[in-house]
């Protein structure tokens, strides 16, 4: 059993109940939201819900904020902070509709989040703006149709793009949406913010990688989701699903897919200059990243399973994407063999590749500067591999990294190839 584990084991029985939608609720798949624990005791959050980092503000008719002089604190009107229920909890909001349980869902969300990286991050990650604002602001409803993250606030609109739906849908429920723009607020305090002068479109386009990885490893901390990804897939994900379809209803027109076949050759040139760049290309530029960091975690995932005896090696080699369109039957049913019977081994080996990854991604990014390319993200990455599980990740690390066109500084002595059983066993440190 990992530490992450134990870790979450205790909020459980120490922690304060949320109930969240871990994807958007408009989704067919999404009945009810799952209860979660956040990582403070119970009489701890105040109303707003509120603690020592955020709090909500549920402002009444309030613009977005933009630049200076337009930032945090908020000091119009707003309807009052939300009251935790006579135990300290906070899932006694069953009016999925009400603005009460939209405060309490992008409080929880924030948090959940903030929770699930600490853990990999080892600690508390400082504010950006720590040295203007001790908390960060949440403001769930903005008559806007957009979210972002800025400095001291994260504030969330509607989502008007699916003509279909009855009505806006607004962006504090959408789980994906909340934890990619808490993401942002990581890497500005990770890495800093360049001078207007040095920015460059490759530190923008790592920005929305980096926060759509945010988002993706959290979503495996509902059970919910691992469940039924695996009910689903049978552990073939490389299949497009829930998980690598980042953002459903986000603050881009298009989904973006995690397991996206994009290599940087396919989208506008890295050092493209930031004044010609548009927002959907500074999201275009981030998928072939994004989409080696998804294939990572799958290839991890799929070489615990072998290393579990749940499925052969032949089939983790056929699964790979740039499989013939006329074998995806056969890897299916072999998957379907494979998995009958063992879901909870197959969850545990999903859960060990996603702290794998997440580790990995929070030791690269705090070594990262704000003069980042994707060539030092990809050494940060290999080195924090190296660092904390011996190398056991770096084959599979260059293989994904060179695939998509992003490369990295090559050092001699590094070891070569290792017996898979040896390094696989790394991976569960
Ligand atoms: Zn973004």
């Amino acid at each position: 059993m990992t530490g992450a584990f134990f870790a979450r084991q205790q909020y459980r029985e120490r922690g304060t109940r949320f109930r969240l939608f871990p994807q958007a609720p408009v989704l067919a798949s999404i009945g009810e939201p799952e209860t979660v624990w956040i990582a403070h005791p119970p009489q701890s959050i105040a109303p707003g819900p509120a603690d020592n980092r955020m709090y909500v503000v549920d402002a009444i008719g309030k613009q977005p904020y933009w630049d200076f002089p337009h930032l945090p604190p908020y000091r119009g009107p707003s309807h009052p902070p939300v009251l935790p229920g006579p135990d300290g909890h906070f899932d006694h909001l069953t009016d999925f509709s009400s603005r009460a349980f939209m405060a309490a869902h992008m409080y929880g969300t924030v948090r959940f989040v903030l929770d699930v990286w600490e853990r990999y991050f080892g600690g508390p990650i400082r504010w950006h703006f720590a040295a203007d604002y001790p908390r960060l602001e949440l403001v769930p409803l903005v008559a806007w149709d957009n979210a972002h993250s800025g400095y001291g606030f994260i504030e969330t609109g509607y989502s008007r793009r699916d003509e279909q739906a009855p009505e806006p849908q607004p962006f504090c429920l959408n789980f994906d949406v909340l934890a990619h723009e808490l993401g942002h607020s990581f890497i500005y305090a990770l890495l800093g913010t360049p001078p207007a002068q040095h920015t460059r479109a490759e530190y923008l386009a790592f920005h929305e990688s980096a926060s759509d990885c945010v988002a993706m490893i959290a979503a495996l901390d509902f059970d919910s989701v691992v469940d039924r990804l695996l009910a689903r897939t049978h552990g073939n994900i490389y299949l497009p699903n829930e998980l690598n379809r980042i953002g459903e209803l986000s603050e881009t027109t298009q989904i973006r897919l995690a397991s996206n076949a994009l290599t940087l050759d396919d989208v506008p040139d890295l050092h493209t200059p930031v004044a010609q760049l548009s927002y959907p290309q500074r999201h275009h530029m981030s998928l072939p990243l994004t989409g080696a960091v998804f294939d990572m975690l799958v290839d991890v995932f799929q070489h615990l399973l072998v290393q579990d005896g749940l499925i052969t090696s032949e089939l983790d080699a056929m699964s790979r994407p740039e499989v013939r369109v006329a074998d995806e039957a056969a890897v299916q049913m072999a998957f379907d063999r494979a998995y009958t019977g063992h879901h909870d081994d197959f969850k545990r080996a999903l859960l060990d590749a996603r702290d794998y990854m997440g580790k990995c991604l929070a030791m690269a990014w705090r070594s990262l500067k704000w003069d980042a390319g994707y060539s030092d993200v990809a050494r940060a990455l290999l080195e924090a591999d190296a660092r904390m599980f011996g190398g056991a990740g770096r084959e599979i690390m260059l293989e994904s990294l060179l695939w998509r066109g992003i490369t990295f500084p090559f050092r001699s002595g590094q070891p070569a190839f290792r017996e898979r059983a040896d390094w696989v066993r790394e991976m569960r440190r």
